[in-house]
């Protein structure tokens, strides 16, 4: 195709600035979208300041693509040109391995690509969402339904998928007591969607001003976990903690308010280890610990349609393309209600 407006880090310790990206004309399978929002995940952020490694620049971060289809392949079945579109963080996988069989392309044997630094079979890697325009093949786009609001299902194509598959994939259901640990895009999907699974959510917080928040969204309790007593008061009580934190910090006080064969799963990926969790919370109620990364193709539609359903969201605060330095710096101190959204009208 052509040339497209962009923002992009040129190296680690750089500001993001506008720049220029090439994309190519939608090949057979392949699906062409003018982007009309993007999400802005603490991933772009671990990403574009290289705190996990591996980043290639200049990188262009965004994985929560929210478009209107503008052309597609001739071998293109399920989209068509004008239709309201979602691109998440994957934009390809092998589709062959039993992983992808099993719709769960985001643990591909060979390795998914990435929407953005993801690397490409003829060299070269991928461009994200902080731009005007992308194409994708078929398989990686996702509906979006009339009924829900473009700019605030942005975020669902991460942080609500992220939060979605691991609630599904550990059968939290009606009446299970479910902690969610943190406050943030991530943490206020989780608290949303456990919420309406019938979820009882306990949302553990450093920041006491998110209390009154955290209800609303749907907590029934809030626990400061600076606080100690406040900690100690959960011991044993919770079935299921979805850990959404973006830096290191103890896990034992965490696992200890997990009952029985209670599991925690860790979805945040810190620059920097954890401490090392003791064995003692974990052997004396025969707890588990678990990972767990985004959410496959045919479940993020699933996600989507049940927020579709359900009325729900994120929410948002929507930043002009060349506010998102600003945005980094406000997300590093937890300051963002809970996702900002770029409109990628403001980028030329
Ligand atoms: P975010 O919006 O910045 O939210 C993170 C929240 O963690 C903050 O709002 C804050 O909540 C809490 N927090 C931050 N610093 C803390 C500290 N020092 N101690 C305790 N709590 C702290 O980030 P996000 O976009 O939700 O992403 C969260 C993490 O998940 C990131 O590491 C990201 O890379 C990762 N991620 C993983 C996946 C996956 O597939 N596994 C997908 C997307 C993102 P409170 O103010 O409430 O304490
Ligand atoms: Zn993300």
């Amino acid at each position: 195709m052509s040339d497209v407006a962009a923002y992009a880090a040129q190296s680690a310790d750089a500001d993001l600035a506008k720049t220029h990206i090439h994309r190519h004309a939608p090949a057979a399978n392949e699906v062409a979208i003018d982007i009309e929002f993007c999400g802005v995940c603490h991933s772009d952020l671990h990403t574009a300041r290289d705190d996990w490694g591996g980043t290639k620049y200049p990188c262009v971060p965004g994985h929560e693509i929210v478009g209107r289809v503008v052309a597609v392949g001739e071998r293109v079945s399920k989209f068509q040109p004008g239709q309201r579109v979602g691109v998440g963080c994957m934009v390809d996988s092998c589709q062959s391995c039993s992983s992808c069989d099993a719709g769960l392309e985001q643990y591909c044997e060979t390795g998914m690509t990435g929407t953005y630094n993801g690397s490409l079979p003829g060299g070269g890697y991928t461009f994200g969402g902080y731009s005007k325009h992308i194409v994708v093949r078929e398989e990686f786009v996702l509906s979006i339904s009339d009924k829900l609001d473009p700019a605030a299902a942005a975020p669902l194509l991460c942080a609500g998928i992220t939060t979605w598959s691991p609630l599904r994939h550990w059968g939290v259901k009606a009446g299970d007591k479910v902690g969610v640990v943190g406050l943030g895009g991530l943490g206020h999907m989780a608290v949303k969607l456990a919420a309406a699974m019938g979820a009882e959510v306990t949302l553990f917080t450093t920041s006491p001003g998110k209390a009154e928040d955290a209800r609303t969204l749907g907590a029934s309790r809030v626990v400061i976990s600076k606080d100690r007593e406040q900690m100690k008061a959960v011991r044993g009580e919770l079935d299921f903690i979805l850990n959404t934190v973006a830096a290191p910090h103890k896990l034992d006080p965490y696992l200890m308010a997990l009952n029985l064969d209670g599991v925690m799963v860790m979805v945040g990926l810190p620059d920097e280890a954890h401490p090392a969790p003791g064995m003692g919370p974990l052997i004396m109620k025969r707890r588990s610990l678990a990972g767990s990364l985004i959410g496959g193709i045919r479940e993020t539609q699933e996600m989507l349609d049940f927020c579709a359903e359900h009325g729900i969201h994120s929410d948002i605060e929507m930043i002009r393309m060349d506010e998102i330095n600003t945005a980094y710096e406000r997300m590093l101190k937890s300051d963002v209600k809970y996702r900002f959204v770029i409109d990628l009208a403001t980028l030329d």
